[in-house]
This record gives C-alpha cells, structure tokens and sequence, in this order.
C-alpha cells in the first residue's frame, strides 16, 4: 500500500562500514511500521520474508509464509523493500541495501533466468548450470542498437567498446570467481560481442575457433568444474584498429607449471595416445573423463582449430608425439646401482619410448634423468641422483616440454591471427583468472593462486574505492568519506620488503667472501619476514638444510606481527585472506617452489633430432638464464640466480598488474549458487559468501552515494556543447558546461561542480548522450 511505497522513497538508511563482521548489513534496526514486509532469520541461516502484525515494545509479532506467525525481538528483524522493487535490475536501485535483500533479488532475477544484474559498476553473473537463452546475433544486435538495457556481458562489453573510442584509452574486462562461477563461460560471451562487431572481416570465426586448443591443453577436470582453467592469467586481448573492427588476437598466457603436473594432463587423455589408466601422471587424478565430452569428437575440434590457426599437419603430429613423450616420462622408473641410494633409469619400454618421441639418445636420456653436473670453481663435477632427486628431475623436465609446448601454441596462435595485421590501435583485454580457492587441504597452488587473488582485490579495491575518494577530495567535492576493506595487511605478507634491507641485498651480492655473506643474509631476510619475494621460499628451496618444517617455523617465528597470519600445529599456518582464512600445509611447499629444471636436461632437449629444438629454443632456453648447479653457484651472484616457481609467478603477476594500471577496468563477479553444478539450486549461504568475499555490496554503496560519472569541464564542453540552444556568452569550459546543465534542466542533486570536472550520479550522463548520438 501506501506505506510501502513510502518507505522506497525513503532515504538511504544510514550504515556503519567500519564493522567488520557486520560490513555488509544495513544495521539500521527496524522501527517498526505495521504490515510493513521484513526479513527474519531462520535458526539454519537462511532468510524468510514475512509481514509485521503488530509491535509492542522491543517484540514484534510476524507472520512468515505458509501460516507461520512468530514473536520475535525487533532488534532480529531487517527491513525488507516493498515489492515494487522486487528484481530491479541494478542492486543501486534497493531502498533497503542488506544482505537478505540482496540475496532475495539476485534470486527473485535468478529464478527467472536473469541471472545478470548490476551492483553498480559491477555486473554480478550467476551461474545458471543450463543454456539460457540470452546469447546469440539477435541479442547481440539488440545490444549494439541499445534497444535492449538489461544488464548483460554484452553490454559491458559494449561499454567497454564506447569508452575506448570515446576516452581512447585501453580497456579491461576483468572477470573473478570460484572455480566453476563461470568466469570462462562469461570471457567467451564477451569475446562472442566483440567478435560480432568485427562485422564480416572473418576474424570472428579464428577467434572463437582457437577456444578448443587452449582448453583442450590449458583446462582440466577437477571435482568443482568439469572444464576448470588451469593456466594462469589467461588474457585475451583484442586489438582495435578502427572503430569497430577486431583485427586482431593476442592471447598472453603464462603458465603455471606445477598445476599442470597435477591437472592439466588429464585433458590429453582426449588425443587418444593409449589408454589413460596406462600412465602414472593420469593415475594420480581419478578423474578420466567427463560425462557426456565425446573424446573423438574433441580431438577433431582441436585438430580443426589446429588447422586454422595454420599448425602444419607436421607440427601437429610433433606436438602430438610430445604430449605422449611427457605421459611416457611419468612411467620412467628408476632402480638403485649402489650403497648410496644412487639410481638410474629402467631401460623399460617408457624409457624407450620417450627417447623415441623425442628423438635423442638413450643413453643420453638416462644421463640426463640420473645425474647433475654440478659446477665448482673451474671444474665440473659429475654427481649420481638419489631417487627422490632423479624423480624430481624428471617430473621437471616433463613439466618443462609440457609447458614450452602450450606456450608454443598460443604463439602459433598468435602469429596466425596477427598476420597482416598491424597491431596497432586500443585495446580491451579480457582477463579471467581462477578464482579464491580454499580446501580442506591447501598448498603451494592454492598460495600461489589466493596472492594473485589478493592482488586483483587489491586492484579493485583502488580502483573503485581509494582512486574514487581521492577524486573527490582533489577536486574539492563535498562527499562524506567511505571506509573500506583494504587488503594492505595480506598483501604485506606476501611481498613486503623493507627498504633498508634491499640495499642490503646489493652489498651482499657485491661483496667478497661470498657465502659468509649469504648465511648473513638469510638471517637477516627472515628477521624482516619476507615471504614469497625471492627470498624466504627461495633461500629455503634452494638452501641445503632447508625443509618444510625450518621454513614452517621460520614462518611462525617471524610473521606472527602481521595481523593477517597465524602460525597453527605442526607445519601449518593460517592466512586472513580478504575472503575468508585459509589454512595452508607447508607439506611439499619448497618442493613445488623448487622446480628445477637442470641444465643437463635443457642441454638434451636442445640436442635432440624431433621438432624439439624449435619449439623450445626461444621458450625453454630463455627461461632458464645461465646455467645453475646449485646452492653454492646460487651465491656467486644475482644474475646466475634460476629463478624459483614463487618468483616467476610473482614477476608474471607484477607484469599483469601493471598492464591493467593502465586500463579502464570493467568488472564482472561471478557467482556459483551451488557445489553440485546443478541449474535451478539457489544456496543462500553459499551466494552469500562470494557476495561478501568479493565486496559487490560495499561497491553499491559507495556508488550510490556518491557520483560515480565524471568528465573534465572541457571534455564536457566539447563533447555537448553544440546541442546548445542558445549561445553562451563566455565561451570557458566551465560557463559552457553550466550552461549545458540548465539546458537539459539536470538536478543540483544529481551533480557537483569541481575544480576539474563535473561529478554525476548515475545514469545522468546517459541522457546526454543519447540526445548526442541522435543529432
Ligand atoms: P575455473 O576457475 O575452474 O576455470 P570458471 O569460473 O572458468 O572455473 P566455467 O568453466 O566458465 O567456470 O563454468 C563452469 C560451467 O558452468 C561451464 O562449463 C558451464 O557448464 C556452466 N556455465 C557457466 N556460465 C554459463 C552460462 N552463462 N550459461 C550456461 N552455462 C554456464
Ligand atoms: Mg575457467
């Protein structure tokens, strides 16, 4: 009734931001008006949404679904929003901006397959696990005429797309999530936009097509997504060279290797080689193939991709036969030869074969798979590996053609598309990046994945929070401040590095009596606390006596400062992540970090007769610096450093980072409803917890009250001064811009004038452009 809809004009309840646990609430507590519709928590945790009967002092007497009446206290229940506003489209447009109320219309959309809606800035994607029908040339036409508004990924795009052309500067669609949040689904959709508007050139076609290689290689099964992604920052980005037009593709990918060890092959099982259960790398996953993927099929659709992207009916089976030699490495077992525990190779069928597939030596091979030369002063000593030492080797060097081949491809990939090509222009770079990951048991991977999450939060918490006050206080806007979650702390963990100690680094390195130096280094890194920074995990992995549980306690001794760690029982410690605290098992952590691939093996890489030689020279080669034999070489300097896994992925994500700096973000946060992959299942909690973990709501928030739109009064003046109606008589920006203003009868409230710019709120400068693009 009436009241109802008083309530929806109501102002913004006031809300408390500080509070941690209760950031996301609206705490306004309910006054209490009769009849009015309101949240009640049921003892499970869900919402129910019920009616208020009566009041009498601090209880209330409510009447939930199905005949239920209660008495509650008041102070339990939360405003619910009349159902006028029942599924608005922009969660901005809420009256009342709490957690059930959010939940209640991403659902209330959801149920009806809208399953986009907007939080501002951010386009929210749920997962709906089963086809809808919202994709295909008749909504991307309708999109491209604007004659459809709901939010969509073609409309980010689409914006993404205006604003480069209007702003020229370069874009970004970043897209985050869970694995299984649909991330990749989402990137695809966005590549479908983009590619559409390339418009005839057949572009399109070779951009899609490509898809199958790189999931083919790059993808796994894993128990949370049959198609999960599992190669870092896995870019796409397509180059503008006129309005409108893709011209061409580049895919920046950068591996990681040791989660394609652990996933990443199961995919090959798909090419058919032999059986999957016949090797050890596909036994150590259970997962063999995936309901209803028809593996013949698959493989056709990669050859085809191959074939488009003009791989050689050559290169193919080379590629082919390296993918089988790193299965058939994984089958390569080892025996002792003497009293010190000393192995080498079973000169078996899988010995064989991989010097067959990768057309060198047998003798060679086995060299290479039991024994390291290290070198000491002038002189080169031959050492014999150990079991666990020749394993390692070997899962190195698998590792190693695995990834120089996926990294060969997308550069196939690459040059295919570009040919002819200038890449020139701007830019919208697409980035879907695995999302948070917390297990019951985590790892290397998972750290390593969580600090790149970590990042991203960071970079969106800038973008959207700090850069949007400091605007607004530059400019002399009146705008009440916003606290936000800041990752500062976490982050610090993962790569603080005071100052004074990297001068010290310098003068170690430079000095004389080297290794005295190092020990004092190490002793001195860890009195810092350096983490991930090529130095705690490094100086451990690659130190002698380094174990687990040294660094586990190195860890605990020198950390436990930072508000955001924990030391636990035994070689465990726990990291307060912006989304949640993780639990993390130094187990095998060095190990991972490690992943040596010794110059031996690079050597008899680049010396076998198969297309080897090709594909790895420019990858293989480069990525391994000067040659390094261990611990004691490490120390004669920084440049004969072999850089760890840590450093690497560290170095590829700062290399990211600073790509997207200097972009204008778009963000889209994808959001899995369920664990089970099922369509229709809507979990409260479950929707609540990524709701939280990625800050939509406090984006919401602090759009709405303040002026998310602005534009330099010149810029302004420029852009709509001639749909002036009258002249003005002085022709400065600013008396030109004002005049605008009056003109389009643009309400005080819904604009600030500053020093430099103009300030809208949402949805302002919509109308303007729309008057524009019709004169
Ligand atoms: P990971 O981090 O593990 O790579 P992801 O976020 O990339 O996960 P996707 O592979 O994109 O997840 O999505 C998982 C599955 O969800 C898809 O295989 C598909 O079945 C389904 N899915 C996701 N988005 C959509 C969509 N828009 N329409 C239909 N199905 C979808
Ligand atoms: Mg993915």
């Amino acid at each position: 009734g009436d009241e109802d809809l008083d309530s929806a004009a109501s102002p913004l309840p006031s809300v408390s931001a500080s509070h941690t646990d209760r950031r996301w609430s609206d705490t306004t507590s309910y006054a209490g008006k009769k009849k009015l519709r309101s949240w009640f928590q049921l003892p499970n945790g869900n919402w129910e949404l019920g009616k208020i009967l009566s009041i009498s002092g601090t209880e209330s007497v409510i009447s939930l679904p199905e005949g239920k009446v209660l008495k509650v206290k008041s102070e339990n229940l939360v405003s619910a929003n009349p159902d006028i506003l029942d599924g608005v489209d922009d969660l901005m447009q809420l009256s009342y901006l709490n957690e059930p109320s959010v939940l209640y219309n991403l659902h209330y959309r959801y149920k009806q397959d809208m399953i986009y809606t907007k939080a501002g800035p951010v386009l929210v994607a749920i997962n709906p696990f089963k086809k809808v029908a919202l994709y295909g040339n008749y909504y991307i036409e309708a999109y491209k005429s604007k004659s459809i508004e709901s939010p969509h990924v073609y409309a980010i795009t689409d914006t993404a797309i205006r604003e480069m052309i209007r702003d020229e500067v370069n874009q970004s669609i970043i897209i985050s999530g869970e694995s299984g949040a649909g991330k990749t689904e989402t990137a695809k959709i966005a590549m479908q936009y983009l590619a559409a508007l390339g418009g005839g050139s057949g572009i399109e076609y070779e951009i899609l097509k490509t898809n199958p290689i790189l999931e083919a290689f790059g993808n796994a099964k894993t128990s949370r997504n049959d198609n999960s992604s599992r190669f870092m920052n896995h870019a796409y980005e397509q180059c503008f060279l006129k309005m409108n037009h893709v011209v061409s593709i580049l895919i920046v990918l950068h591996l990681f290797f040791p989660l394609i060890m652990d996933s990443g092959i199961h995919k090959l099982e798909k090419l058919n080689l032999m059986s999957a259960k016949e090797y050890k790398y596909l036994r150590q996953s259970s997962c063999y193939s995936i309901n209803g993927v028809d593996d013949a099929e698959q493989f056709r659709i990669v050859v085809e991709a191959l074939d488009i992207v003009h791989v050689s009916k050559e290169d193919q089976e080379s590629v082919f036969a390296m993918l089988a030699a790193v299965l058939w490495l994984g089958n390569v077992s080892f025996t002792v030869i003497d009293n010190e525990n000393h192995v080498e190779p079973v000169a078996d069928e899988g010995l064989i074969t991989v010097a067959k597939l990768i057309g060198c030596d047998i003798g060679e091979l086995k060299l290479a798979l039991s024994t390291r030369k290290m070198r000491v002063g002038n002189d080169t000593i031959v050492q014999n590996l150990t079991l666990s030492q020749a394993t390692d080797t070997r899962d190195a060097l698998a590792k190693s053609i695995y990834a120089c081949l996926f990294e060969w491809l997308v550069e196939q990939i690459n040059k295919s598309l570009a040919v002819g090509k200038r890449r020139t222009g701007r830019s919208i770079s697409i980035l879907d990046i695995y999302g948070f990951e917390s297990f019951d048991r985590n790892s290397f991977e998972q750290f390593c994945i969580n600090y790149a999450n970590e990042r991203l939060q960071q970079h969106f918490n800038r973008h959207l929070f700090k850069l949007e006050q400091e605007e607004y206080i530059q400019d002399g806007i009146d705008w009440a401040k916003v606290d936000f979650e800041d990752n500062k702390d976490c982050l610090n963990l993962f790569e603080k590095v005071p100052s004074p100690l990297t001068q010290l680094r310098v003068f170690v390195l430079t000095t004389k009596g080297v290794l005295l130096c190092y020990i004092f280094y190490l002793v001195v890194c860890h009195a810092f606390g350096i983490f991930i920074q090529a130095d705690l995990t490094d100086e451990e992995s690659t130190f002698p006596n380094g174990t687990d549980l040294t660094f586990a306690n190195k860890l605990k001794q020198h950390l436990n400062s930072n508000p955001c760690f924990r030391g636990e029982r035994d070689k465990s410690f726990t990291v307060s992540h912006y989304a949640g605290e993780v639990i993390y098992d130094t187990t095998g952590f060095l190990e991972k970090n490690r992943d040596l691939l010794h110059l031996d093996s690079i050597e008899l890489l680049s010396s076998c007769s198969c297309h080897l030689p090709q594909i790895f020279a420019s990858n293989m080669l480069s990525q391994s610096n000067k040659p390094v034999v261990g611990p004691l070489y490490k120390a004669g300097g920084a440049d004969s450093q072999k850089l760890s896994v840590a450093t690497k992925f560290k170095g590829q994500l700062f290399q990211l980072m600073q790509r997207l700096e200097s972009t204008t973000p778009h963000f889209i946060r994808c959001i899995k409803p369920n664990n089970f992959q099922s369509p229709g299942l809507y979990e409260q909690g479950l929707v609540l917890q990524q709701l939280r973990c990625c800050g939509v709501l406090e984006v919401v928030r602090i759009s709405r009250s303040g002026f998310p739109t602005r534009m330099s009064h010149q810029k302004f003046a420029r852009r709509y001064g001639f749909l002036l109606l009258e002249s003005v008589a002085s022709q400065d920006p600013l008396s030109v811009s004002v005049a605008i203003l009056h003109q389009f009868n643009i309400l005080p409230e819904m604009y600030q004038v500053g020093y430099t710019k103009l300030f809208f709120r949402t949805g302002q400068i919509g109308m303007l452009e729309d008057t524009r693009n019709r004169t």
